[in-house]
C-alpha cells in the first residue's frame, strides 16, 4: 500500500482496498518522478505532457472508469482518489486525464452502441487514440442545455447511406488540437434535441486553434473550433444519445471527479506552504511558528479535509448507483469553493515568492480558478442543489 500522504489527515486512503493502495503507491511514484519535475516548464510553455501518454495508460490512469476495459476492478473512490493524486503533482495533466478519460470516454461509453466502445474505448484506454468533448460554444457556457446553436442536418450520402452535416463553432475544447476524435454536441435540426457526434480529425471543414495566453492550467492545451459542413456518417453518431438529459449523465460521473481533481489541487498548494512555512525564518524564527500562519495552515488541511470526506461519501454513492445530479453538483461546488481559500491562503504563506512559478504555489494558485469554473461553474452547481432543495429551477 501507499504510505500515507501527510493531507490526509483523517487516513481515508486505507479505505480503499490493498489492490487499489498498490495501485495509488505506483501512480503516486510515477508522478513525482516523472510528471513533477515538468509541470512548471510546461505550464509556462503551455504544452500538454503528451509524450507521457503510453506511461499514463500503462499505468491504466486512462481506463480505471471502464469495467470490462480497466486493468483491475476497481471503485469510483479509487478513480476519484488516483483524480486527486494527479491534480496534487499537475492539475493540467489532470484536466489533461480529465477531458480524454473522464469526458470523451464516458461520452462514449454512455451514448455508443456496443459496437461503437468496441471500436473506440479499448483504444482510448491504451492512449493510441486521445479524445476531447466539445459541448461549451462562443455565446453558451452554462446554458448550453437550453442554447446550444451548433445544428446537425441528416441528409442521404450520394451512396445512399444516411449521414449528418455538422455547423457551428465551440470554445474551450481541451485537447482538440491534437486529439483522434473530438465528440460534438449539436442541435438535430429536425427535432430539436441535443446529439453527440463522433468527428475523426483531421475532418474536412473541422478546425480547431489553440487559445493562447491562458493564466490557468496552462499545460492543457484548449482549442476554439469551427464547424463548416463537416460530415459525420449516421454511425458515429451517438447512438444511445436521445437529448441533452444523457449529456447531463455524463456531466454528473465527470464532475464529482472534478470534485477530488479540487482536492488534489489544495493538496499540492498545502504541501508547498508548509514546507515554506518550517524554512522561512523572519524575526528570528520560522515563520510555521507564528500562530497566524499556523491559522492558514489549519484551516487548509480542515478545507482538505472535510472535502475528501464528501468526496468519499459521493463516490461511495455512485458505486452504489445512488448518485444524482445535484450530489455531483454540491461537491464540485463545495470543494471546489474550499479549495479556492485554500489556495489563497497558502499562497499568502509564501509572501512574494508565492507569485513565481518556483516556489510551488503559483501554478496551483492559477490552475484552482479553471477547475472552479469548468464542468459547470460554482453558481451554476449551486444553483442545481438550490433546484433539489426547493423544487424550483432558479436558471431558467
Ligand atoms: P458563462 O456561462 O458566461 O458564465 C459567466 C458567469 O455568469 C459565471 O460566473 C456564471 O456562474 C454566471 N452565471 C451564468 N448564468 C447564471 C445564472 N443563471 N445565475 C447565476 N449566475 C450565472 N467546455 C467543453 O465543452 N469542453 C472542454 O473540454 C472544456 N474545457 C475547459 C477548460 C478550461 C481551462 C476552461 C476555462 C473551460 C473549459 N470548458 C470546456 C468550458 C467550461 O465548461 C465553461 O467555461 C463553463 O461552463 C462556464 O461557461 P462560460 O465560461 O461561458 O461562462
Amino acid at each position: 500500500p501507499a504510505d500515507l500522504l501527510d493531507a490526509d489527515f483523517y487516513a481515508f486512503q486505507q479505505q480503499l482496498t490493498a489492490e487499489e493502495q498498490a495501485a495509488v503507491a505506483r501512480i503516486r511514484a510515477f508522478l513525482e518522478a516523472e510528471v513533477g519535475p515538468h509541470a512548471d516548464d510546461l505550464w509556462e510553455q503551455a504544452k500538454s505532457p503528451r509524450h507521457l501518454i503510453p506511461r499514463m495508460a500503462e499505468l491504466g490512469l486512462f481506463s480505471a472508469g471502464f469495467p470490462g476495459y480497466r486493468q483491475f476492478e476497481n471503485s469510483c473512490v479509487y478513480r476519484g482518489w488516483i483524480a486527486l493524486e494527479i491534480a496534487r503533482v499537475d492539475p493540467s495533466t489532470a484536466t489533461f486525464i480529465g477531458v480524454h478519460s473522464g469526458l470523451a470516454m464516458n461520452a462514449i461509453h454512455v451514448g455508443g452502441s456496443d459496437e461503437q466502445q468496441a471500436e473506440w474505448l479499448p483504444r482510448m484506454a491504451r492512449g493510441e487514440l486521445i479524445g476531447a468533448f466539445g459541448l461549451t460554444e462562443p455565446g453558451h457556457g452554462s446554458d448550453t442545455a437550453r442554447g446550444l446553436e451548433t445544428t446537425a442536418t441528416r441528409r442521404t450520402a450520394a451512396d445512399g447511406t444516411d449521414e449528418w452535416v455538422l455547423n457551428g463553432s465551440k470554445r474551450w475544447i481541451g485537447n482538440a488540437t491534437f486529439a483522434d476524435v473530438v465528440v460534438i454536441w449539436a442541435r438535430d435540426t429536425a427535432d430539436d434535441q441535443v446529439k453527440g457526434f463522433l468527428v475523426r480529425t483531421p475532418a474536412v471543414g473541422f478546425t480547431a486553434t489553440k487559445i493562447e495566453r491562458k493564466q490557468s492550467l496552462r499545460g492543457v492545451e484548449n482549442a476554439d473550433i469551427v464547424l463548416e459542413d463537416v460530415i459525420v456518417p449516421e454511425r458515429d453518431r451517438l447512438q444511445r444519445i436521445g437529448g441533452f438529459r444523457d449529456v447531463a449523465v455524463v456531466l454528473r460521473l465527470t464532475r464529482a471527479e472534478v470534485a477530488w481533481q479540487g482536492i488534489g489541487v489544495a493538496v499540492g498548494a498545502y504541501e508547498a506552504a508548509l514546507a515554506y512555512a518550517k524554512e522561512r525564518v523572519q524575526f528570528g524564527k520560522p515563520i510555521a511558528s507564528y500562530q497566524l500562519v499556523q491559522e492558514k495552515l489549519s484551516n487548509s488541511l480542515s478545507n482538505i479535509t472535510a472535502s475528501i470526506a464528501l468526496c468519499m461519501r459521493v463516490s461511495a454513492m455512485q458505486d452504489e448507483g445512488e448518485q444524482r445530479d445535484h450530489h455531483s453538483a454540491m461537491a464540485k461546488a463545495f470543494v471546489t469553493a474550499r479549495m479556492r481559500e485554500v489556495v489563497a491562503w497558502c499562497r499568502e504563506i509564501l509572501g512574494g515568492n508565492g507569485i513565481q512559478l518556483d516556489h510551488g504555489v503559483a501554478r496551483y494558485f492559477a490552475d484552482a480558478e479553471a477547475v472552479y469554473t469548468f464542468e459547470g461553474t460554482f453558481d451554476m452547481n449551486t444553483l442545481i442543489v438550490g433546484r433539489a432543495i426547493t423544487g424550483i429551477a432558479a436558471f431558467h
